[in-house]
């Protein structure tokens, strides 16, 4: 089968084909394993992250892809939620300890990075972590579901807010564009303020019903009840912890910082950043009732995630792409050419 490998670790200023195309044998599900015939993949930062070295791949090389859609077309012994021909999903979580802690947990191991993922024809995941996919959406609309949407969504509820209260996003990609219509969903009197570098992203907030858009150190005249961050970057959270509300929350939906501009923390102010009981908060990888969640709630809406479309030997292209910022709404690899 065709794969795509992660079998180095580069800077992608300098090198631009990090991924190599390679033909595999084909995987064999194990026992309460299922394989998955890959129609799309998802492109998430954290394959940046992965490929440049801030969360290394324990093992190389490693098929990088954890927002995969495809149909089961093999059942290991054991399996008994999936039958062929059902279409699935698998996220970011390859599997853990079960739970609702089960996303730090320990035995966490990941999609893509631990165990081989979706940039590939073919990829087997455990039945657990497996999820069917609803009939509203298409198969690249459910991809940045099962990442972008499902982390953003964990975010949502470490963010903490209510309705009619003040929420905002600084940087506006993959994830942000899906958590934005999921909060619009829950609570509707909210208002959505969003803090973005690029024009185009601040029109895209505001085409999808943003109360307010304007430039990451932009100050709206209310502040925020809470934010939630998913730059690379260290300025938005600086401008962001400035744009709080006292006893207002970030939360951090990042999986590694980026370290270009660290510089910025040295201006950091405890009386303007941080005094008046304003937090800080990360959010960490995914549950598999995160997953279930987000895809019913998504369904009900029913919300379509913007996507933009490579095909799959393109794979390099839409990384450098996603490295340069060119983001509106999310990429995704296309492995079979009808979606
Ligand atoms: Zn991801």
């Amino acid at each position: 089968m065709k794969a795509m490998h992660i079998s180095r670790i580069v800077d992608l200023n300098k090198d631009r084909q990090p991924l190599d195309q390679v033909e595999l044998s084909l995987p064999e599900p194990g026992e309460f394993e299922v394989r998955i015939r890959v129609s799309v993949c998802g492109v998430c930062h954290t394959e940046l992250d992965e490929i440049e070295g801030r969360t290394r791949p324990p093992q190389l090389p490693v098929v990088p892809g954890h927002e995969v859609i495809g149909v089961v077309d093999k059942r290991g012994s054991g399996v008994s939620r999936f039958s062929v021909g059902d279409r699935v999903g698998v996220g970011w979580i390859h599997s853990s300890s079960g739970g609702n802690m089960e996303n730090v947990n320990e035995k966490f191991q990941a999609t893509g990075r631990d165990v081989d993922g979706g940039y590939a024809e073919y990829m087997v995941a455990h039945q657990d972590y497996a999820f069917l996919i609803p009939n509203v959406f298409s198969d690249s609309e459910a991809a940045p579901l099962l990442c972008a949407g499902s982390v953003g969504y964990r975010a949502l509820k470490l963010a903490g807010v209510r309705d009619g209260q003040k929420l905002g996003f600084t940087g506006f990609g993959g994830s942000a564009h899906i958590v934005l219509q999921l909060a619009q969903f829950l609570y509707p009197a909210i208002q959505i303020y969003v803090f973005a570098r690029d024009p185009g992203q601040q029109q895209h907030a505001l085409e999808l019903g943003a109360h307010w858009a304007g430039p990451t150190e932009a100050s709206p005249d209310q502040p925020m009840d809470a934010i939630i961050d998913t730059t690379p970057a260290w300025k938005p959270v600086l401008a962001a912890m400035e744009n709080l509300r006292p006893g207002g929350r970030l939360v951090i939906n990042a999986i590694r910082k980026e370290d270009n501009d660290l510089d910025i923390l040295q201006t950091l102010d405890y009386g303007r950043h941080l005094w008046l009981e304003k937090e800080i908060k990360t959010v960490a990888n995914v549950t598999a009732e995160d997953i279930r969640q987000c895809l019913e709630i998504a369904s009900r809406i029913p919300l379509k995630p913007e996507v933009e479309k490579y095909q799959f030997s393109d794979a390099n292209q839409a990384l450098c792409d996603l490295k340069a910022g060119k983001v509106r709404g999310a990429k995704v690899l296309m492995l079979e050419p009808a979606q």
